[in-house]
């Protein structure tokens, strides 16, 4: 028997919360974001279950080829556009849209000589401070990449929102504002909203322009705010992260637990090893009390993560034996609430779990 830890992935689930952007941003074409292994839940699997999409995004040249070399032939953009001119000659050829930040990009754009022009989008800082040209560089830069022979006519203009997680900060509604100021009298399509903004902005999705929304957390069925859960939004968790128990004991009180022995036992005890921890990307920073379900009954963590292994109080769940099932996240325990326990955010969990552990399809 090998080792019971394994990552299952909801199609299903992927394909219902599509649906949900659908639904929640009914006039906008949609661009699914699938960087990053889409999440941690498998780059082709994904794009494959979600071929309803309107385009995909990706982080770098290495996950759009990996789409194209298997057969995708959505549109794909690249969030951060290319870092030199092999990478533009290879999205070129293999027609992948750019995302133009920078002007040291514009410039490259202005002196390629490319065989086939790219689809561009053209990315306008309006608050995050991370990537982007000034609002007030946006229109200059839109005429530029116009005049681009390596550019395709239809340019499409984005901005990324910082705060849309927090729906009581004004940011989002100014930066909002910002962009429309900023490309106003331009003709065309714009992008604005993450999840966050499709699920609590609607001035971000749509306007008289034809418009994008870009969801990434919420079609693995999280939830982007620190203040709700993904059941909330209708969502369905596509990944459960499961594993076993593989021992479990009667411990005396006083007795303390694993590494740096940072928990005691209260009282005499039944405590289980769970065949997890942060070797296959359950959180090391999990602290006591982390929620676990065990043959489906919420127990705690206790004591430190190990490489391998966790430690569960057990005396909430008589019936608990090696063999038991055990669900780190996903069906029946919401990742935001174990990401919270181990001061982190779902989609580093999600984004964490790590080469060892199998991924099942269900
Ligand atoms: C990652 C990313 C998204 C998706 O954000 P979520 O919060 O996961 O929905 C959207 N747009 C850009 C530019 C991104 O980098």
């Amino acid at each position: 028997m090998t080792r019971a830890v394994e990552a299952l992935i909801n199609l299903q689930a992927l394909s219902h919360n599509l649906q949900c952007v659908r639904e929640n941003a009914p006039d906008s074409q949609l661009l699914a974001v699938i960087k990053a292994n889409a999440y941690g839940h498998g780059l082709l699997r994904v794009a494959h279950a979600l071929s309803d999409a309107d385009a995909f995004a990706v982080a770098s040249l290495d996950e759009a080829m990996v789409l194209r070399e298997a057969g995708v032939q959505h549109p794909i953009v690249l969030l951060e556009g290319v870092f030199d001119r092999d990478e533009l000659l290879l999205a070129s050829q293999h027609d992948l849209a750019v995302v133009v930040h920078h002007t040291m990009q514009l410039e490259m754009l202005e002196s390629a000589r490319l065989d086939f022009p790219l689809d561009v989008w053209l990315k306008i800082d309006t608050g995050m401070h991370r990537l982007g040209f000034s609002p007030q560089q946006a229109k200059s830069s839109f005429k530029r990449l116009e005049q681009c022979l390596s550019v395709k006519a239809a340019i499409r203009l984005m901005t990324h929102l910082a705060n849309a997680d927090d729906r009581q900060d004004d940011l989002t509604p100014r930066q909002v504002e910002c962009f429309h100021v900023a490309v106003e009298g331009l003709d065309a399509e714009h992008s604005i909203a993450n999840s966050a903004g499709i699920l609590a902005w609607p001035q971000t999705h749509f306007n008289e322009h034809s418009s994008w929304v870009r969801p990434g957390i919420m079609l693995y069925g999280a939830s982007p705010f620190s203040d709700s859960l993904a059941d909330e939004h209708k969502l369905q968790p596509v990944m459960t992260f499961r594993s076993r128990l593989i021992a479990v004991s009667q411990r005396k009180a006083g007795d303390v637990l694993g590494y740096g022995g940072s928990w005691r036992c209260p009282v005499d005890m039944k405590v289980g090893v769970v065949a997890v921890g942060y070797g296959d990307g359950y959180p090391y920073h999990a602290a006591s009390g982390t929620p676990v379900l065990v043959n489906g009954q919420s127990v705690p963590l206790v004591g430190r993560v190990s490489m391998d292994m966790i430690c569960v109080d057990l005396r909430a769940c008589a019936n608990a034996e090696i063999g038991s099932e055990v669900i780190l996240w996903g069906d029946g325990l919401p990742v935001e609430e174990v990401a919270r326990s181990a001061g982190t955010i779902s989609y580093e969990l999600l984004c964490g779990i790590t080469a060892r552990v199998p991924i099942v399809e269900v």
